[in-house]
């Protein structure tokens, strides 16, 4: 059995982790945080395996005008930023055409296809299940315009194999009756579930991990040197060899793969949350508004509302138009809901393509590169922990990487 170190203790670091131990190797997991330190933290908690449709699908170039313009638009891009962001951004656009927009839904379908079976052994660990809230995602439009625009994409969906149901608007006040009844239409997920703590759900997991031998090193890498034996790590206090490291950063994995030779055009979606404390009784499941890019989610402390996109790089000041854009969205949509606490930002790691980087460095069969997973990674971690022990075991997985490949990009 091989001695591994993981990257980063997010909801990918993690499940890597519980997959590489269940295997019998021995784990070391560095973090300066600790569990859920970056964007696993603060999300909407949704176990998402309908979402394979990427944020850049052709419907980007019919909404530019939206995004720039409008005030409700959920989307923002900082033009300071954009100097820095302009090779990402144009791979990105290129992206949203309709052909490569169908590859990643194909793609991120197979991913998700397996997401559940990735973490099935793993709520079987003490503590977890409590976590788990079985109550399907509802996803809404408050116009007709909006839900007609949305067809294309819910037919994809449903040729992936994502079951779902239409909903008319008494439908969904029957469902909800406490939201405000603007909503048109809905769409009920089937077989999504939820989070009530995604922060608490990783940090009971590491408990256990920690109990069961799992080493955890409360620093940041700062240099990964993979040679023909091992893998060096340094972090903040010390260094370390390896057999074999995961690089499970999000967000912030791209310095450290380019130390091994791998320059990945990673970059960040921001996102935002704000908490309504107490409030979990006023809708039953989680509530997506599509036009405001927001779900708001029934957790363990109060309603969570979480989402937009900013794309301004990794420097922490947060947008204050945004958060207020969701706390009126909100409100709008949840009469009920008195004034928002505990904003926070996240950084969704996304690649160009919208689809993660799961696999071998260019430079050495010994680091595993996980990370890139933009708005799923919640969904996701699971299934790239059992893939990423895969590749680690030397199995061959039981789904085509290709798509997924670090080197994709030349
Ligand atoms: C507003 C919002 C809502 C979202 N909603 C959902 C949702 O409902 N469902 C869903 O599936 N996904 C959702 N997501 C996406 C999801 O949160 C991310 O895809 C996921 O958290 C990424 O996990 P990760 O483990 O790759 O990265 P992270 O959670 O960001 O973890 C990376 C970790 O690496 C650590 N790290 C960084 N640098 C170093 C270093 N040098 N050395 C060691 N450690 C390091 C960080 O401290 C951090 O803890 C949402 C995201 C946002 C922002």
């Amino acid at each position: 059995m091989a001695q591994t170190a993981v990257i980063g203790a997010g909801f990918v670091g993690l499940s890597t982790a519980w997959h590489l131990m269940r295997d019998g190797h021995t784990v070391t997991l560095y973090d300066p945080v600790g569990a859920a330190g970056g964007a696993s933290f603060g999300n909407a908690g949704t176990f998402a395996t309908y979402a394979c449709i990427p944020v850049n699908n052709p419907s980007v170039f019919r909404d530019i005008p939206h995004f720039l313009l409008d005030a409700r638009s959920p989307f923002r891009l900082r033009l300071a930023y954009l100097p820095q962001l302009a090779p990402w951004l144009a791979r990105f656009l290129l992206h949203s055409t309709a052909a490569r927009s169908q590859h990643t839904s194909r793609a991120l379908a197979q991913l998700l296809a397996r997401a559940q079976a990735g973490y099935d052994a793993m709520l079987q660990a003490p503590g977890l299940a409590q976590f788990v809230r079985p109550r399907e995602c509802l996803y809404l439009y408050s116009s007709s315009r909006a839900f007609a625009q949305s067809q294309a994409d819910l037919a994809l969906r449903q040729t992936l194999g994502v079951v779902l149901d239409v909903l008319e608007r008494d439908q969904v006040q029957a469902l909800e009756p406490n939201l405000s009844p603007i909503f048109e239409r809905g769409v009920l997920f089937r077989g999504s579930w939820y989070l009530s703590d995604p922060g608490g759900f990783l940090q009971t997991l590491q408990t256990d991990l920690q109990g069961r031998g799992l080493r955890v090193v409360q620093s940041a890498v700062t240099h990964l040197r993979p040679g023909p034996r091992e893998v060096v790590v340094d972090c903040t206090d010390g260094t370390q060899r390896f057999d074999q490291v995961a690089l499970c950063a999000g967000a912030y994995s791209r310095a450290l793969a380019a130390q091994c030779g791998d320059a990945i055009p990673l970059d960040t979606e921001r996102g935002y949350h704000l908490l309504y404390p107490n409030t979990s009784a006023l809708i039953q499941r989680p509530v997506g508004w599509a036009e405001r890019g927001f779900y708001m989610t029934p957790m363990a402390r109060g309603i969570r509302v979480a989402g937009s996109v900013e794309l301004a790089g990794l420097k922490p000041d947060k947008h204050a138009g945004l958060l207020k854009l969701l706390e009126h969205s909100s409100q709008r949509a949840l009469p009920g809901l008195p004034a928002a606490t505990e904003p926070w930002l996240g950084f969704r790691p996304t690649l160009p393509d919208g689809l993660p980087v799961i696999g071998h460095s260019r430079a050495s069969q010994r680091v595993v590169y996980a990370f890139g997973h933009q708005h799923i990674g919640l969904t996701l971690g699971g299934v790239t922990g059992s893939l990423v022990a895969d590749l680690v075991g030397g199995r061959t997985p039981g789904l085509d990487l290709t798509p997924f490949a670090p080197g994709r990009f030349g």
